[in-house]
């Protein structure tokens, strides 16, 4: 039986399904809740729900986003002809913040794994292969320099290179076997600027 009234111990059970949350923090935070004041606590809910019921794919390259297409799909300012291929709508927004990209992107949603049964298939692969028309330049790998990220960008360069664009992968220099989201903007905006055909 639990030592906390029935909606704490909902609240405390349901505050453990986040990431980087175990019991202990739960219990923490489920108490720091309880002690708001009603209206702080109906502003933190209503943004959660907002944020899940407003925030859906962009049609074109799977980035999180309000409207359809998101606002950097278009924007005729941006370089059409030049996508970057990233693993997560995390990514984009880490090179949205170096202000060295000007192209477009195209959000994988993972990485190929065979270890976790992710495949190609699994990913958004169909789907950059049917944006690749006449006006796309260069295709700019931009998996994380890990296992999967490697393999991935492997993969893609294989399958894409036939059909006749440019494909590019991020210069060396970036942290081996790191998430491209925590890699610091001055070494994001080198690698890209370094960045070598395949
Ligand atoms: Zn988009």
């Amino acid at each position: 039986m639990s030592r906390y009234p029935k909606p704490m111990a909902r609240l405390i059970e349901e505050l453990t399904r986040l990431p980087g949350i175990g019991p202990k923090t739960a219990q923490r935070l489920s108490f720091f809740l309880i002690g708001l004041p009603r209206s702080d606590v109906h502003s933190i809910a209503e943004a959660i729900v907002e944020a899940k019921e407003r925030t859906r794919l962009c049609s074109q390259c799977f980035h999180l986003t309000e409207e359809d297409p998101c606002p950097i799909c278009s924007d005729p300012k941006r370089d059409h002809t030049f996508l970057c291929v990233v693993e997560q709508p995390r990514d984009v927004i880490a090179l949205e913040r170096t202000r060295s990209f000007n192209g477009i992107y195209h959000v994988l949603h993972g990485a190929i794994s065979p270890l976790e049964g992710v495949g190609p298939e699994e990913l958004k692969i169909k789907e950059l292969v049917a944006r690749l028309g006449p006006d796309v330049k260069e295709v700019l790998l931009a998996t994380d320099p890990n296992v999967e990220g490697e393999a991935t960008a492997m993969y893609l360069a294989r399958l894409l290179k036939p059909i006749g664009v440019r494909v590019t992968r991020m210069a060396h220099g970036m942290p081996v076997g790191s998430d491209l989201e925590y890699v610091d903007e001055v070494t994001l905006s080198k690698a890209l600027e370094g960045r070598r055909e395949l």
